[in-house]
């Protein structure tokens, strides 16, 4: 699978099957998504690479719990990455065919979800973090 951001400085390639694929109802996403909740898939960190340019990054002082790239020229996140975990979280809608995703399995961090959040009745939902592996 390929993609990049909105202006196409940022090319990425993945390789390998997404170990997970869910939508993230926490503050920082909602942020990040305009207000609705942030659709992504984990692969693993060794199957993931930019092909072109070079992604500004964002790391929140205040926990430093996720770095987030982005395209400098035009804004658009790309991919996130939590420490302590060697998965790179892709926001699927910088896919070049976003349909590829099919749909996730999981609805997370629903603690910190806003009113207006849709969530599919039969997707299992978590407060905050999944068990993940
Ligand atoms: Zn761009
Ligand atoms: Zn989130």
């Amino acid at each position: 699978m390929q993609g990049g951001c909105y202006c196409g400085a940022l090319r990425y390639e993945v390789s390998g099957k997404p170990v997970f694929k869910a939508q993230c109802h926490c503050r920082a996403c909602t942020h990040y998504a305009g207000g609705a909740p942030n659709l992504f898939m984990a692969v693993p960190e060794a199957g993931f690479r930019y092909t072109a340019g070079t992604p500004a990054q964002f790391t929140r002082d205040v926990d430093a719990k996720a770095t987030r790239d982005f395209c400098a020229t035009c804004g658009t996140q790309l991919v996130s990455r939590r420490k302590g975990m060697a998965l790179v979280m892709i926001k699927v809608g910088t896919l070049d065919a976003p349909e590829d995703f099919k749909a996730p399995r999981a609805a997370i961090f629903v603690g910190e979800k806003q009113p207006f959040h849709q969530i599919p009745e039969d997707l299992p939902q978590f407060e905050g973090l999944p068990p993940l592996g």
